[in-house]
């Protein structure tokens, strides 16, 4: 395989993947959005309770401290001043992310943490504490940071010494927390994507007996229906109870198929042979009837001529009935082509009235076939052409060769056949324009035939044909090399 064609593979499979009404599409983003769902509120419920956890830690030792420093200053008082008391509790309790200070009723700072008399970023602290803030810890973020801050009354031997706020930064821990959810998130972004992935490669392997079976199906044609079975490999046991309905079905095809075909080659044999004798009864009473009417004269012909189109149309079917039972046999003898096709198209030309042009090819090309079937395809092939073309419109016959086959062109300027029936028209009473096949007399089994006996010799028959410029049917057979 050549690198484009890889490629173009490669591009098929991957469109085919993202069709967004394959199921394999649709069950690879349900599951991973529903997994990507699951997981995201998995880490956000982590994420919360970590949150609280953190939190509602330094909340507590907030609250702890509040209540150690009213204890401490009560002892200390004892045996020292008041605001000396506190000073010392303050030195005894503040550690390096914690501050405290005692401001008077009068809005005076009687004791403070050594970092918040030195001035600093610390200030801010200070301000925020101004405004008024709760007397149980609360979480403040403040010059980005964050610091869970609270303020009490404090009563020193039972006298009112103003307010006392505590602040403890957690800025550190929150930056932490952070950093933390970051790296969840990135791990849970990985999961869901890896997970993605396996979902996908695992719904793949799970829909392959589905493809298998489409792929086995459309190669299934009507000659293989009792011969062929589906068989799937690895499928889930749903999947081989359909196999087996779907065989069962083929089977039951099959059975009507060939009672179908039966039916048709008794009627066309029981058929064949009284028509075939009405026919000959009525173009000998139309010989001998000069005392005829004309009337009865034309009627006689008509009669005369159905009866002939019926008797072909059961030898056709006849014939097709023979070929599918293997019961039609090939005398394959040397063809000269160039001679045979010219007789062919002489014999044409005086039958149907037409300009009929042959163009041999200057080699002479001779191939292996059945004489007689190989007359009756020109014969229906150029029948066609006449049938399918205006009378002024040329017909063309080519014989050339090719490589190592004959080939026979039958050309015609008729309306053409469209691209989408190209493939149709080969098969059993196919007709694609019915009113006009209807009065031509067509029924839609010559091309079927054609098509049967070419391939009956080892050749193929195929269409080329454009709208309003005319149809080519090329015929090929194996040539005879000397
Ligand atoms: P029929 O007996 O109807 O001619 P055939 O099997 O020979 O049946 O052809 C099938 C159909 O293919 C025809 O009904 C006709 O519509 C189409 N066809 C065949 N040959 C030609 C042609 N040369 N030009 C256009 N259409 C054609």
């Amino acid at each position: 395989m050549n690198g484009l064609a890889w490629l173009q593979g490669l591009w098929e499979q991957g469109k085919q993947r993202l069709n967004p009404h394959s199921l394999q599409f649709q069950l690879t983003v349900g599951i991973a959005l529903v997994s990507a769902v699951g997981i995201s509120s998995i880490t956000a419920v982590i994420a919360w309770q970590l949150d609280r956890l953190i939190v509602t830690s330094h909340k507590r030792q907030v609250a702890t401290l509040a209540e150690r420093f009213t204890e401490s200053v009560e002892i200390y008082s004892e045996m020292m001043s008041t605001p000396a008391a506190m000073q010392r509790a303050i030195s005894h309790l503040t550690t390096g992310d914690t501050l405290i200070w005692v401001e008077s009723p009068d809005g005076e700072i009687v004791a403070m943490s050594e970092a918040l008399a030195m001035g600093g970023r610390d200030q801010q602290v200070l301000e925020i504490a101004e405004q008024g803030i709760s007397p149980i810890p609360e979480i403040y973020a403040i010059n980005q940071g964050y610091w869970i801050m609270c303020g009490n009354t404090l009563e020193v031997q039972q006298q009112d010494w103003g307010k006392v706020h505590l602040a403890h930064d957690i800025t550190g821990d929150q930056r932490m927390f952070y950093r933390l959810i970051g790296m969840l998130g990135g791990v849970s972004v990985v999961a869901i994507g890896g997970m993605t992935i396996a979902i996908a490669v695992y719904i793949q392997k799970s829909l392959k007996p589905l493809q298998q079976m489409r792929q086995q199906t459309a190669a299934l044609s009507a000659e293989q229906l009792g011969k062929e079975e589906l068989v799937l490999t690895n499928a889930p046991s749903e999947l081989h109870q359909l196999e087996t309905a779907f065989n069962q079905m083929l089977k039951r095809f099959h059975e009507s198929w060939e009672q179908q075909r039966q039916f048709v080659s008794n009627v066309s044999h029981e058929l064949r042979t009284p028509l075939t004798l009405v026919c000959g009864y009525l173009q000998s009473t139309l010989r001998r009837g000069q005392n005829l009417s004309e009337p009865q004269q034309e009627a006689l012909t008509i009669a005369a001529s159905e009866a002939k189109r019926t008797v072909q149309l059961l030898e056709d079917l006849l014939e097709l009935a023979r070929a599918e039972n293997h019961h039609l046999h090939f005398r394959q003898a040397p063809i000269l082509l160039n001679d045979f096709v010219r007789e062919v198209v002489d014999m044409s030309k005086q039958y149907s009235q037409r300009t009929i042009e042959f163009k041999p090819d200057r080699a002479l090309v001779e191939v292996l076939a059945d004489q007689d079937r190989l007359k009756q395809v020109l014969l229906n092939l150029i029948d066609n052409a006449v049938k399918y073309s205006e009378p002024e419109q040329p017909i063309t016959i080519i014989v050339e060769k090719e490589e190592n086959q004959g080939v026979i062109k039958v050309c015609d300027r008729g309306p053409g056949i469209p691209l989408a029936q190209q493939s149709r028209i080969f098969e059993r009473f196919y007709r694609l324009d019915e009113a006009r096949s209807r009065t031509e007399g067509g029924v839609g089994l010559g091309l079927s035939l054609v098509q049967t006996l070419v391939e009956g010799m080892g050749g193929t028959v195929s269409v080329r044909s454009q709208l309003q410029e005319g149809s080519t049917f090329i015929v090929t057979l194996p040539i005879l090399e000397n």
